[in-house]
């Protein structure tokens, strides 16, 4: 049995949620579903379980814009921010449109019929169920859930011990009293080392090369105080907001502007965070702020664990493991019951689903991104990708809203379908999220990620204020992004530009 639906969102994560309760927010009258592939909501609030597990982000700019974050703590924990999305679903009756338990593995457009139609698995039962669709949103996230990065180590076959990655968690890990190596220095492994240095004897943080961290208040005292003089929630929450989204930018835009200041500042508050006993050299990345990801410690909670002697870091490159541990090309050998793989993600788009216009297969790294929000070729679709320099949902919240408002302008014009077509000129070699970071899982992404283009709108800007204007208010018949209507259904849709 086909199942038809005006707009099919792929996902239940941050992303999906917020699609769904914009499409009712903004009174798009379009009916939905969800097709999620796990059996709860959340993605990867769900997914991820190890220990300490919490947002890099501060939660007034990580929540939704619609939806007030409540609370004083600047980052927030993963079961916090599951049940979050999950009550934020349930607000908006947003949780009755999922299908959880659907692996969709294939999307096809339909230049004649105008329509969508995508298969999905019933991972439980083996089988496929098909649903067509006016518009598709994938909103999958930007990795392999069944497969974290996990690099072959030399000798690995030798360890004694358990390597484990942070993607698949054994939930009856028991690392009390054991020794244990994180390999890394990113967002995970710097929550994992404090986190777990509370139980086991000894934590060691191995990275090849050190990260830019930045220690913040656990609390933010400006939200304590709006708490204390009982402002409203949703007052207090909007200029939080506010506030947190022009230090951000101000951080990233001075990143940019002037990186030897931005430097010093970041390495002044470290050396004060974590005194005199520990090696500046492990926070002196060799790269300027913000061209990776900037990593947060609430209260400074590494610097204090390096500083009680329970946790320590080293910065080496691996010899080889042996059966007790890691030995270093140093030389220094590093004793260890677990080893912890936080080496990171797989880029993959669309969870892996394949996709054609009209019988041709598109390759994702193929397609340009239009407002950093659709897709060349790709019509009455959208993928929703947020910031990697600031908050996700930042740039989620404002691609739906987009949609919504693409979705209303279409109905009050009788068009039936959208695309975008990007001419050779406007496409640039970078990915979109190239240009802003340079942190290794977006290069490794480099193969299957969308490009962005050199100018106007197929440029990916990064820029929430900017990017707020482009999708909120600017025009959205702007010449590049085209409609068609049903009664012109016969011929493809897809035309081109200059036709
Ligand atoms: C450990 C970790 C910490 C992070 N911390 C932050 C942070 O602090 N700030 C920040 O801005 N970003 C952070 N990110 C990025 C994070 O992924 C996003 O912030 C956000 O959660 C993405 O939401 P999403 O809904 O777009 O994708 P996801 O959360 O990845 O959800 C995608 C959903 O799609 C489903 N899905 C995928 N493929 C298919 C398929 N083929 N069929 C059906 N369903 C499918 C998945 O099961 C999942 O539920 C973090 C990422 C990780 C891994």
């Amino acid at each position: 049995m086909t199942r038809h639906v005006d707009v099919l969102i792929i996902g239940a994560g941050l992303s999906g949620i917020g699609m769904a309760c914009h499409l009712s927010r903004e009174n798009t009258g379009r009916s939905y579903a969800i097709l999620e592939r796990r059996s709860a909501i959340g993605g990867t609030w769900d997914l991820f379980r190890y220990p300490g597990i919490r947002s890099d982000s501060d939660m007034l700019t990580f929540g939704y814009g619609f939806r007030p974050w409540i609370g004083t703590k600047v980052l927030a924990d993963g079961p916090h921010i599951r049940r979050y999305i999950a009550e934020t679903a349930e607000e908006y009756g947003v949780t009755r449109h999922i299908c959880f338990g659907r692996k969709v593995v294939k999307s096809s457009w339909s230049s004649a019929e105008q329509l969508w139609t995508t298969e999905a698995v019933d991972e439980q039962t083996g089988d496929t169920e098909t649903y067509t669709s006016n518009f598709l949103v994938g909103c999958t996230g930007y990795y392999d859930y069944d497969k974290g990065f996990r690099p072959q180590f030399p000798g690995e076959e030798n360890f004694g011990g358990q390597i484990v990655h942070p993607q698949h968690w054994p939930e009856d890990l028991d690392y009390r009293g054991k020794r244990v190596v994180v390999i890394g220095s990113g967002a995970t492994a710097i929550t994992l080392v404090p986190a777990m240095s509370e139980d086991a004897a000894h934590v060691t943080m191995l990275q090849r090369s050190p990260t830019y961290i930045a220690p913040l208040p656990a609390e933010d005292p400006v939200a304590v105080g709006m708490k204390k003089a009982k402002l409203p929630a949703a007052l207090a929450y909007k200029t939080g907001r506010a506030r947190n989204i022009a230090l951000q930018r101000a951080s990233f835009a001075l990143s940019r502007s002037n990186p030897a200041l931005s430097r010093k500042l970041l390495l002044q508050a470290v050396r004060v965070a974590v005194g005199p006993n520990v090696d500046m050299r492990h926070f002196s990345p060799s790269y300027n702020p913000w061209d990776q990801r900037l990593c947060i410690v609430p209260n400074g909670d590494l610097f204090k664990v390096l500083r009680s002697g329970r946790a320590s870091i080293v910065t080496d490159r691996i010899a080889t493991f042996t059966e007790t541990g890691i030995r270093l090309e140093s030389g220094e050998e590093l004793p260890a019951d677990i080893i912890v793989s936080a080496t990171g993600l797989n880029i993959q788009m669309l969870g892996g689903a394949a996709i054609d216009v009209d019988g041709t297969p598109i390759a994702t790294r193929d397609l340009v991104a239009y407002k950093g929000a659709l897709m060349s070729g790709l019509p009455n679709a959208m993928m929703i990708i947020g910031y990697t320099n600031a908050s996700w949902t930042l740039k989620a919240d404002l691609a739906a809203e987009y949609f919504c408002r693409l979705l209303n302008h279409m109905k009050a014009k009788g068009y039936s379908s959208f695309v975008a077509e990007a001419e050779d000129a406007d496409r640039a070699p970078e990915s979109m999220m190239g240009g802003a970071l340079t942190s290794g899982y977006i290069a490794r992404g480099d193969a299957v990620m969308p490009r962005q283009g050199r100018r106007g709108p197929w440029k990916v800007i990064n820029n929430y204020y900017r990017d707020r204007a482009l999708l909120r208010k600017a025009d959205l018949e702007d010449g590049i992004l085209r409609f068609g209507t049903r009664s012109a259904a016969a011929r493809p849709v897809v035309e081109s530009r200059s036709a």
